[in-house]
Protein backbone atom coordinates (compact mmCIF):
# COMPACT_ATOMS: atom_id res chain seq x y z
CA UNK A 1 0.00 0.00 0.00
CA UNK A 2 2.54 2.57 -1.09
CA UNK A 3 0.49 4.53 -3.79
CA UNK A 4 2.01 3.44 -6.69
CA UNK A 5 -0.08 2.08 -9.54
CA UNK A 6 1.62 -1.52 -10.39
CA UNK A 7 0.55 -2.33 -14.49
CA UNK A 8 1.67 -6.11 -14.26
CA UNK A 9 1.73 -7.98 -18.12
CA UNK A 10 -1.32 -5.62 -19.22
CA UNK A 11 -3.07 -6.88 -22.21
CA UNK A 12 -5.53 -4.80 -24.53
CA UNK A 13 -7.00 -6.50 -27.40
CA UNK A 14 -9.93 -4.95 -29.69
CA UNK A 15 -12.06 -7.03 -31.19
CA UNK A 16 -12.77 -5.38 -35.07
CA UNK A 17 -14.35 -6.65 -38.39
CA UNK A 18 -10.94 -6.33 -39.89
CA UNK A 19 -9.57 -8.44 -36.59
CA UNK A 20 -7.58 -8.61 -33.84
CA UNK A 21 -6.09 -5.06 -32.93
CA UNK A 22 -3.36 -5.84 -29.87
CA UNK A 23 -2.98 -1.53 -29.05
CA UNK A 24 -0.72 -2.40 -25.84
CA UNK A 25 1.32 -5.66 -25.58
CA UNK A 26 2.36 -7.45 -22.19
CA UNK A 27 3.13 -4.14 -20.63
CA UNK A 28 4.69 -3.67 -17.32
CA UNK A 29 5.01 -0.63 -15.62
CA UNK A 30 5.14 1.03 -11.84
CA UNK A 31 3.82 4.76 -11.94
CA UNK A 32 5.31 5.75 -8.29
CA UNK A 33 3.12 7.87 -6.18
CA UNK A 34 3.80 11.63 -6.64
CA UNK A 35 5.98 11.16 -9.87
CA UNK A 36 5.27 12.69 -13.50
CA UNK A 37 5.71 10.09 -15.59
CA UNK A 38 5.12 11.15 -19.29
CA UNK A 39 3.97 8.62 -22.15
CA UNK A 40 5.24 9.54 -25.22
CA UNK A 41 4.56 7.86 -29.09
CA UNK A 42 2.61 8.82 -31.76
CA UNK A 43 -0.26 8.08 -32.18
CA UNK A 44 -1.73 5.12 -32.28
CA UNK A 45 1.07 3.53 -30.05
CA UNK A 46 -1.44 2.03 -27.03
CA UNK A 47 -0.70 5.49 -25.17
CA UNK A 48 -4.45 6.28 -24.59
CA UNK A 49 -5.57 2.87 -24.11
CA UNK A 50 -3.08 2.23 -21.57
CA UNK A 51 -3.75 4.96 -19.93
CA UNK A 52 -7.62 4.51 -20.22
CA UNK A 53 -7.49 0.84 -19.02
CA UNK A 54 -6.10 1.93 -15.45
CA UNK A 55 -9.72 3.60 -14.90
CA UNK A 56 -11.37 0.89 -17.01
CA UNK A 57 -13.14 3.26 -19.24
CA UNK A 58 -12.36 1.69 -22.80
CA UNK A 59 -14.89 0.79 -24.92
CA UNK A 60 -17.02 -2.59 -25.09
CA UNK A 61 -15.14 -4.58 -27.35
CA UNK A 62 -12.23 -4.70 -25.13
CA UNK A 63 -10.49 -7.77 -23.98
CA UNK A 64 -8.38 -6.97 -21.31
CA UNK A 65 -5.79 -9.03 -19.09
CA UNK A 66 -3.31 -8.80 -16.66
CA UNK A 67 -3.36 -6.65 -13.44
CA UNK A 68 -3.33 -3.14 -12.59
CA UNK A 69 -2.57 -3.05 -8.52
CA UNK A 70 -3.18 0.05 -6.67
CA UNK A 71 -3.41 0.01 -2.87
CA UNK A 72 -4.25 -3.24 -2.01
CA UNK A 73 -6.83 -3.36 -5.02
CA UNK A 74 -6.28 -5.02 -8.65
CA UNK A 75 -8.41 -2.47 -10.38
CA UNK A 76 -9.06 -4.83 -13.10
CA UNK A 77 -11.32 -7.24 -10.98
CA UNK A 78 -12.93 -4.07 -8.85
CA UNK A 79 -16.81 -4.41 -8.32
CA UNK A 80 -18.43 -1.78 -10.82
CA UNK A 81 -19.31 -0.23 -7.58
CA UNK A 82 -16.23 0.55 -5.91
CA UNK A 83 -14.26 1.55 -9.15
CA UNK A 84 -17.02 3.99 -10.25
CA UNK A 85 -16.13 5.79 -6.15
CA UNK A 86 -12.80 5.55 -6.70
CA UNK A 87 -12.85 6.99 -10.58
CA UNK A 88 -12.47 10.89 -9.67
CA UNK A 89 -11.52 10.69 -5.83
CA UNK A 90 -8.84 8.48 -5.70
CA UNK A 91 -7.66 8.76 -9.97
CA UNK A 92 -8.86 11.15 -11.58
CA UNK A 93 -9.10 11.50 -15.77
CA UNK A 94 -8.67 14.81 -17.63
CA UNK A 95 -9.89 13.18 -20.85
CA UNK A 96 -8.79 14.38 -24.35
CA UNK A 97 -10.51 17.05 -26.26
CA UNK A 98 -12.17 19.73 -24.11
CA UNK A 99 -14.37 20.78 -26.83
CA UNK A 100 -16.41 17.63 -26.53
CA UNK A 101 -15.47 16.14 -23.27
CA UNK A 102 -17.44 18.99 -21.45
CA UNK A 103 -21.46 18.92 -21.08
CA UNK A 104 -22.32 21.82 -23.47
CA UNK A 105 -25.54 22.51 -22.03
CA UNK A 106 -24.23 22.75 -18.47
CA UNK A 107 -22.82 25.73 -16.70
CA UNK A 108 -18.74 25.27 -16.20
CA UNK A 109 -18.81 25.83 -12.27
CA UNK A 110 -21.84 23.24 -12.15
CA UNK A 111 -19.80 20.79 -13.87
CA UNK A 112 -16.83 21.13 -11.50
CA UNK A 113 -19.17 21.69 -8.47
CA UNK A 114 -21.28 18.54 -9.06
CA UNK A 115 -17.78 16.25 -9.36
CA UNK A 116 -16.64 17.90 -6.04
CA UNK A 117 -20.38 17.23 -4.06
CA UNK A 118 -21.15 13.58 -5.63
CA UNK A 119 -17.36 12.40 -4.19
CA UNK A 120 -17.13 14.32 -1.10
CA UNK A 121 -21.35 14.93 0.43
CA UNK A 122 -20.31 18.84 0.83
CA UNK A 123 -22.96 21.15 0.82
CA UNK A 124 -23.87 23.34 -2.41
CA UNK A 125 -21.96 26.20 -0.69
CA UNK A 126 -19.00 24.55 0.24
CA UNK A 127 -18.55 23.08 -3.74
CA UNK A 128 -19.00 26.35 -5.03
CA UNK A 129 -16.14 27.57 -3.02
CA UNK A 130 -13.86 25.27 -3.35
CA UNK A 131 -14.55 25.21 -7.53
CA UNK A 132 -13.75 29.00 -6.87
CA UNK A 133 -10.20 28.70 -5.19
CA UNK A 134 -9.67 25.81 -8.06
CA UNK A 135 -10.07 28.09 -10.76
CA UNK A 136 -8.36 31.23 -9.41
CA UNK A 137 -5.26 28.88 -9.28
CA UNK A 138 -5.63 28.83 -12.80
CA UNK A 139 -6.07 32.58 -13.70
CA UNK A 140 -9.78 32.24 -13.93
CA UNK A 141 -12.28 34.57 -11.69
CA UNK A 142 -15.67 33.61 -10.60
CA UNK A 143 -17.64 35.06 -13.41
CA UNK A 144 -16.10 32.55 -15.29
CA UNK A 145 -17.95 29.56 -13.23
CA UNK A 146 -20.92 30.70 -15.18
CA UNK A 147 -20.07 30.74 -18.46
CA UNK A 148 -21.17 27.75 -20.86
CA UNK A 149 -18.57 26.04 -22.68
CA UNK A 150 -18.73 27.62 -25.80
CA UNK A 151 -18.13 30.86 -24.37
CA UNK A 152 -14.73 30.21 -23.21
CA UNK A 153 -11.45 30.10 -25.15
CA UNK A 154 -9.50 26.62 -25.79
CA UNK A 155 -7.33 27.18 -23.16
CA UNK A 156 -10.04 27.68 -20.61
CA UNK A 157 -11.75 25.24 -20.83
CA UNK A 158 -8.89 22.89 -20.82
CA UNK A 159 -8.03 24.18 -17.76
CA UNK A 160 -11.95 23.51 -16.78
CA UNK A 161 -10.80 20.19 -17.64
CA UNK A 162 -7.87 20.61 -15.47
CA UNK A 163 -9.89 21.73 -12.49
CA UNK A 164 -12.40 19.12 -12.76
CA UNK A 165 -10.08 16.47 -12.79
CA UNK A 166 -8.22 17.81 -9.40
CA UNK A 167 -11.52 18.91 -8.01
CA UNK A 168 -11.63 16.06 -4.94
CA UNK A 169 -7.83 16.07 -4.39
CA UNK A 170 -7.30 12.50 -6.37
CA UNK A 171 -3.87 10.86 -5.63
CA UNK A 172 -3.26 10.50 -9.42
CA UNK A 173 -4.30 12.04 -12.61
CA UNK A 174 -4.77 10.77 -15.47
CA UNK A 175 -4.26 13.94 -18.53
CA UNK A 176 -4.62 12.52 -21.86
CA UNK A 177 -2.98 14.28 -24.52
CA UNK A 178 -3.76 18.35 -22.72
CA UNK A 179 -2.18 19.98 -25.31
CA UNK A 180 -3.54 18.28 -28.62
CA UNK A 181 -5.20 20.53 -31.50
CA UNK A 182 -4.19 23.40 -29.62
CA UNK A 183 -2.25 26.37 -31.20
CA UNK A 184 0.96 27.80 -29.50
CA UNK A 185 -0.35 30.20 -27.36
CA UNK A 186 -2.88 28.19 -25.55
CA UNK A 187 -0.63 25.57 -25.23
CA UNK A 188 1.59 28.03 -23.38
CA UNK A 189 -1.46 28.45 -20.94
CA UNK A 190 -1.91 24.77 -20.26
CA UNK A 191 1.95 24.17 -19.93
CA UNK A 192 0.83 26.70 -16.90
CA UNK A 193 -1.95 25.07 -15.75
CA UNK A 194 -0.33 21.90 -15.84
CA UNK A 195 3.24 23.30 -13.72
CA UNK A 196 0.84 24.71 -10.97
CA UNK A 197 -0.78 21.57 -10.62
CA UNK A 198 2.06 19.83 -9.99
CA UNK A 199 3.09 22.57 -7.41
CA UNK A 200 -0.10 22.50 -5.92
CA UNK A 201 -0.60 18.86 -5.87
CA UNK A 202 1.29 15.73 -4.33
CA UNK A 203 -0.79 13.65 -6.43
CA UNK A 204 0.93 11.65 -9.03
CA UNK A 205 0.65 12.22 -12.57
CA UNK A 206 0.17 9.98 -15.47
CA UNK A 207 0.68 12.65 -18.59
CA UNK A 208 -0.19 11.28 -22.43
CA UNK A 209 1.43 13.39 -24.80
CA UNK A 210 2.83 13.75 -28.14
CA UNK A 211 4.03 17.03 -27.29
CA UNK A 212 7.84 16.67 -25.93
CA UNK A 213 7.94 20.51 -24.95
CA UNK A 214 5.46 19.42 -22.18
CA UNK A 215 6.92 15.87 -21.14
CA UNK A 216 10.40 17.97 -21.09
CA UNK A 217 9.07 20.59 -18.69
CA UNK A 218 7.07 18.28 -16.25
CA UNK A 219 7.80 14.46 -16.34
CA UNK A 220 9.88 13.02 -13.71
CA UNK A 221 10.41 9.88 -15.19
CA UNK A 222 9.38 9.01 -19.17
CA UNK A 223 8.14 5.72 -20.87
CA UNK A 224 8.15 5.63 -24.40
CA UNK A 225 5.68 3.49 -26.18
CA UNK A 226 5.53 2.23 -30.04
CA UNK A 227 2.81 -0.03 -31.37
CA UNK A 228 1.82 -1.53 -28.09
CA UNK A 229 5.17 -1.55 -26.58
CA UNK A 230 7.03 -0.02 -24.38
CA UNK A 231 10.68 0.77 -25.91
CA UNK A 232 12.33 2.75 -23.27
CA UNK A 233 11.65 4.02 -19.57
CA UNK A 234 14.03 6.18 -17.59
CA UNK A 235 14.09 9.51 -15.91
CA UNK A 236 13.24 12.53 -18.12
CA UNK A 237 16.06 14.25 -18.52
CA UNK A 238 18.19 10.58 -20.20
CA UNK A 239 15.69 9.64 -22.42
CA UNK A 240 14.85 12.88 -23.99
CA UNK A 241 18.24 14.37 -23.47
CA UNK A 242 20.29 11.47 -24.30
CA UNK A 243 18.00 9.26 -25.90
CA UNK A 244 19.42 5.30 -26.69
CA UNK A 245 16.79 3.82 -28.70
CA UNK A 246 16.25 4.44 -31.81
CA UNK A 247 12.61 5.23 -31.89
CA UNK A 248 13.54 7.00 -29.13
CA UNK A 249 16.00 9.02 -31.09
CA UNK A 250 14.14 9.48 -34.14
CA UNK A 251 10.81 11.54 -32.07
CA UNK A 252 13.21 13.60 -30.12
CA UNK A 253 15.20 14.35 -33.86
CA UNK A 254 12.00 15.18 -35.61
CA UNK A 255 11.58 18.07 -33.01
CA UNK A 256 11.58 21.71 -34.18
CA UNK A 257 13.81 22.61 -31.50
CA UNK A 258 15.83 19.72 -32.67
CA UNK A 259 16.97 18.62 -36.11
CA UNK A 260 13.67 18.39 -37.59
CA UNK A 261 14.16 15.24 -38.97
CA UNK A 262 11.37 12.91 -39.77
CA UNK A 263 11.68 9.17 -39.27
CA UNK A 264 11.24 7.32 -42.05
CA UNK A 265 8.32 5.17 -42.49
CA UNK A 266 4.64 5.13 -40.31
CA UNK A 267 3.61 3.18 -37.30
CA UNK A 268 2.55 -0.67 -38.27
CA UNK A 269 -0.88 -2.17 -38.12
CA UNK A 270 -1.56 -3.25 -34.94
CA UNK A 271 -3.66 -6.28 -36.59
CA UNK A 272 -0.91 -8.03 -38.40
CA UNK A 273 2.63 -6.01 -36.15
CA UNK A 274 6.02 -6.97 -37.52
CA UNK A 275 7.56 -10.06 -36.57
CA UNK A 276 10.56 -9.89 -33.70
CA UNK A 277 11.13 -6.13 -33.00
CA UNK A 278 8.48 -4.09 -34.23
CA UNK A 279 10.49 -1.00 -35.27
CA UNK A 280 12.78 -3.06 -37.27
CA UNK A 281 11.28 -2.24 -40.66
CA UNK A 282 12.28 1.31 -39.90
CA UNK A 283 15.44 1.04 -37.89
CA UNK A 284 18.75 1.82 -40.03
CA UNK A 285 20.05 -0.66 -37.44
CA UNK A 286 18.32 -3.36 -37.96
CA UNK A 287 19.93 -6.92 -37.48
CA UNK A 288 19.05 -10.01 -38.71
CA UNK A 289 18.10 -11.22 -35.45
CA UNK A 290 15.64 -8.09 -35.03
CA UNK A 291 13.06 -9.53 -37.41
CA UNK A 292 13.17 -12.56 -36.04
CA UNK A 293 13.03 -11.78 -32.19
CA UNK A 294 11.22 -9.75 -29.79
CA UNK A 295 14.20 -7.79 -27.28
CA UNK A 296 13.63 -8.00 -24.01
CA UNK A 297 13.63 -4.63 -21.96
CA UNK A 298 17.74 -4.28 -21.06
CA UNK A 299 18.66 -1.83 -18.07
CA UNK A 300 21.65 0.43 -19.02
CA UNK A 301 24.36 1.81 -17.05
CA UNK A 302 22.51 4.78 -16.16
CA UNK A 303 19.70 2.98 -15.02
CA UNK A 304 17.18 3.06 -18.02
CA UNK A 305 15.51 0.39 -19.93
CA UNK A 306 15.40 0.15 -23.55
CA UNK A 307 13.72 -2.84 -26.05
CA UNK A 308 16.86 -3.13 -28.50
CA UNK A 309 19.56 -5.55 -28.65
CA UNK A 310 22.05 -3.11 -29.00
CA UNK A 311 21.63 -2.89 -25.16
CA UNK A 312 21.01 -6.61 -24.73
CA UNK A 313 24.96 -7.18 -23.12
CA UNK A 314 23.80 -5.08 -20.11
CA UNK A 315 21.30 -6.52 -17.77
CA UNK A 316 18.25 -7.94 -18.80
CA UNK A 317 15.14 -6.77 -17.21
CA UNK A 318 12.44 -8.82 -15.49
CA UNK A 319 9.58 -8.35 -17.06
CA UNK A 320 7.70 -9.20 -14.08
CA UNK A 321 8.16 -6.50 -11.74
FE1 LIG B 1 16.68 -1.50 -34.34
FE2 LIG B 1 17.12 -4.07 -33.83
FE3 LIG B 1 17.19 -2.30 -31.86
FE4 LIG B 1 14.88 -2.96 -32.99
S1 LIG B 1 16.22 -4.32 -31.81
S2 LIG B 1 15.54 -0.93 -32.49
S3 LIG B 1 15.50 -3.21 -35.11
S4 LIG B 1 18.57 -2.40 -33.60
Amino acid sequence: MNGNIKIKNLNVHFMTKLGNVKAVDNVSLELEKGKVIGLIGETGSGKSVLGLSILRLLADNAIVSGNIYYEDMDLLSLNKKDMIGLRGKSIALVPQNPGTALNPIMRVGRQITETIISHEKVSKKEGVNRAFSIIKAFMMNRSNLKSYPFELSGGMKQRILAAIGISCNPMWLIADEPTKGLDAIVRGQVYDTFSKIKERNNAGMLLITHDLILARRLCDKIAVMYAGDILEYGLSREVLEKPKHPYTKGLVNSQPRKHLKPMLGSSPSLINPPEGCKFHPRCEGAMKKCSLEKPLLYKTVMGSEVRCFLFDKVEKRNEDI
